[in-house]
């Protein structure tokens, strides 16, 4: 057998067809536009390219958008106060600071200073709270991204058996929250497995749906893959650089040989990196909607 590839950039870019669409009826109907301001702090190249990426999604997107690029050196004070005024501002409806910010600098008080309904990313405690609670104003982008892959490739997930192997809070308890929910696209049977999992194989081998966001390039070998499986690998691993310094990346999953086991997967780069800010720019539309509750 070889698996079915679920495409990315495929499924990405019908979604941001209909975001466009949606940004040109809230324009026309009701002169809004959604409006997205990203906050990074120092130079590290990763984030610098991270939100170069997200700032030319909002624009192709035709969102407005703002971008505040800060030195290293900037005190929390001054940070927060930046937070408040797009807090304030009625053209922003989305923030977004860039993770990791620099260690003099306490994340979780920039994530709770931040309003929740502006917080895109869904990384406040209310907004982490209300996805447990299933009544989420915002899902978190790349848990997001793995539900829209899945429904949108048709695979079932009422009453699959979905194994989670990673338990962050950006990625593997959320992802595990959303899907065992009572609601559509969900209504799964739901384990998350971790390194103190004893036996992962036995869990692993279980799984209709297996989701993989561990950080290990090979996590996942062919032996640990049912037959037929959906397979979504959420790892981004450098194993090393291109003759002109390019990286190459690959997943937490032997993508070759579980190739060869698995009914679908999503391949690394062109899985789920492409999805997740396309999940960003639905975040800021729904933010802005709910000025209308349009
Ligand atoms: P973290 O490092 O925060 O979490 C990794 C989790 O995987 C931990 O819970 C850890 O267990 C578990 N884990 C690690 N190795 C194993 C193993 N061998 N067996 C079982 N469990 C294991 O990572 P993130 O969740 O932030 O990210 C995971 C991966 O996804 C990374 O490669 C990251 O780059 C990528 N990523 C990709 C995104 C995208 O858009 N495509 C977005 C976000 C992340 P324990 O808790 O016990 O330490």
């Amino acid at each position: 057998m070889t698996a079915k590839l679920i495409n990315g950039k495929e499924i990405a870019q019908q979604i941001r067809e209909e975001i466009r669409a949606e940004v040109a009826r809230l324009q026309r109907e009701k002169s809004l536009t959604p409006g997205l301001a990203t906050i990074i702090v120092g130079e590290d190249p990763a984030s610098q390219s991270y939100v170069r990426g997200k700032q030319k999604a909002a624009s192709e997107l035709g969102f407005y958008s703002i971008q505040e690029n800060l030195s290293a050196n900037i005190s929390e004070k001054e940070l927060l106060a930046l937070v408040d005024k797009y807090n304030k501002d009625e053209k922003i409806h989305g923030i977004l600071v860039q993770l990791p910010l620099p260690k003099h600098i306490n994340e979780d008080n920039v994530i709770y200073a931040m309003s929740p309904d502006k917080d895109v990313d869904a990384f406040h405690p209310v907004n982490v709270g209300k996805l447990v609670m299933g009544k989420p104003l915002f899902q978190p982008c790349t848990p997001a991204a793995i539900q829209q892959l899945l429904l949108r490739s048709g695979v079932k997930i009422e009453g699959a058996e979905v194994v989670v192997v990673g338990r962050s809070n950006i990625v593997g308890k959320p992802i595990a929250n959303i899907l065992l929910q009572k609601a559509a696209g969900a209504n799964a049977t739901v384990t998350i497995c971790h390194t103190k999992t004893i036996d992962l194989s036995r869990h692993t081998k279980r799984a209709e749906i297996l989701i993989v966001a561990a950080g290990k390039s090979k996590a996942i070998t062919a032996d640990m893959v049912k037959p037929g499986a959906v397979v979504i690998d959420v790892g981004i691993n450098e194993v090393g650089k291109t003759a002109e310094g390019k990286r190459i990346l690959v997943g937490d999953v032997d993508f070759e040989r579980v190739m060869e086991v698995a009914g679908a997967i999503t391949p690394v780069p062109g899985g789920v990196g492409p999805m997740t800010i396309t999940m960003l720019m639905l975040n800021t539309l729904r933010a802005a909607q709910q000025i209308f509750k349009a």
